[in-house]
């Protein structure tokens, strides 16, 4: 282990920004302050070294090359497949599927599942603080099927209705796709409850874990969820890998979502015959080097310990809380008790953006606009917030920094 992990129970946060090199530099001659990790977290020096070790090393296609580099690849790369296995808890590996992130393994149900269970006049419910990502491929289901997708409503504080979900529930219900932590307001949804509520009422569950995957611990056997779906880059991990854990039995059940190469069993002009699990849902050459390098990031993450990381960023989220509710005309969007990581707000007669301008210019990376969640911004009648999202190597320091920039930013614009 390169650095400590933790002193005395408190996180070591400055070893741990050691590991970032990205941390180190500048923006607008002024020390990068770095707080748009729901949009992507920085990678750590263990998680680039893969990267550079693959290609320099033993870069080979995987599966079907008897060669050394094709055995060293295939196993470094089936490793990662182990780690995520336990990361999540599944009960098989064969229950992980690894896809370019949460986008696709949504799309990867949506159109195999979909397409297989969905008939007309069936519904689908989401909630209103749904990533486009879990909207968009249910809309165009629902309109090739002749579907209905139903909205579970939020209330002012950006939590569920849950009665009203409840309500929803019917025999006609055959799919609920719920986020399990809320991009643009940091809320954690009582997901446990959504999935026996849905099951009782004999509908799948698809879990929409891009947020959760690097804060909560995630059981999905616990959890009893159908589809987990996630990004790798989220949580440390490079971009284009994520991937789609499905019950076995549902997963052994649906036909290939893409196909060709390395999906098959056995090809001939009189028919085709598919892989076995997990295999049937990976067409084509998949992204090893990422893959191989999500195992790293896994890692990483489990060095420090979930519980510590949660409990450092519980500790920014209060503070930054704190300090962004003493400045006048700021509203917070999403002040739910249950919350983590994410502070998402408006300045009275401010435009996110000219926020997010200034705060760039003073070397604070925050995220402006509508988060991919337009409906979201419209049931809050706002046209976005400015959101400040936490991870690991975070500091209190950081934040009275952006909160300082802030109100001059807010004096400047007034
Ligand atoms: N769902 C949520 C809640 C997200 O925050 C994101 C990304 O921001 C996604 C889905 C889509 O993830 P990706 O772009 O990695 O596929």
């Amino acid at each position: 282990m390169i650095y400590s992990a933790t002193i005395q129970n408190k996180l070591d946060v400055f070893a741990i920004r050691k590991q970032f090199p990205v941390l180190n530099r500048e923006v607008k001659g002024k020390p990068l302050v770095y707080f748009d990790n729901a949009a992507t977290t920085q990678k750590p020096q263990s998680v680039m070294d893969v990267l550079v070790d693959y290609y320099s090393g033993y870069n080979a296609n995987i599966h079907r090359g008897i060669h050394t580099l094709a055995e060293e690849a295939t196993a470094a790369f089936e490793l990662s497949r182990d780690a995520v296995q336990k990361f999540i808890n599944a009960a098989s590996r064969e229950e992980i599927i690894f896809t370019k992130g949460t986008t696709e393994s949504i799309n990867l149900v949506a159109y195999s599942w979909g397409r297989q269970n969905i008939k007309a006049g069936d519904e689908i419910i989401i909630s209103t603080m749904e990533h486009h990502s879990n909207i968009v491929p249910w809309q165009i289901l629902c309109q090739e099927m002749d579907a209905v997708l139903k909205i579970i409503p939020v209330n002012d504080h950006g939590e569920l209705l849950m009665e009203e979900f409840e309500q929803l529930l019917s025999a006609k219900t055959k799919l609920v796709s719920i986020v399990h932590v809320s991009n643009a307001m940091g809320v954690v949804n009582p997901v446990d409850k959504i999935i026996e509520s849905a099951h009782k009422a004999g509908a799948v569950v698809l879990i929409d874990g891009a947020q959760s995957t690097v804060h909560l611990d995630i059981d999905v056997q616990e959890m009893d969820c159908d589809f987990f779906a996630f990004s790798a880059h989220k949580f440390y991990g490079p971009t284009g890998i994520g991937g789609l854990y499905g019950k076995k039995q549902l997963l052994e059940s649906m036909p290939p979502f893409l196909s060709g190469g390395e999906m098959i069993k056995e090809v001939s002009f009189d028919g085709t015959t598919y892989a076995d699990l997990p295999y049937k849902f990976e067409a084509g050459t998949p992204n090893i080097a990422d893959t191989i390098a999500l195992k790293a990031a896994i890692d990483f993450i489990n060095q420090i310990g979930k519980e510590n990381i949660r409990r450092h960023e519980n500790e920014l989220l209060a503070h930054a809380t704190a300090q962004l509710r003493e400045i006048e005309g700021l509203k917070i969007i999403g002040d739910a008790q249950n919350k983590i990581s994410v502070v998402s707000f408006v300045v009275d007669k401010v435009h996110p953006q000219d926020l997010g301008i200034l705060l760039d210019n003073a070397g604070i990376a925050v995220r402006t606009g509508h988060h991919c969640t337009q409906p979201l911004m419209q049931r809050f009648r706002i046209p976005g917030t400015v959101r400040a999202s936490f991870a690991v190597y975070n500091t209190k320091e950081e934040i009275d920094v952006m909160v300082t920039s802030l109100r001059k930013a807010i004096k400047m614009l007034l």
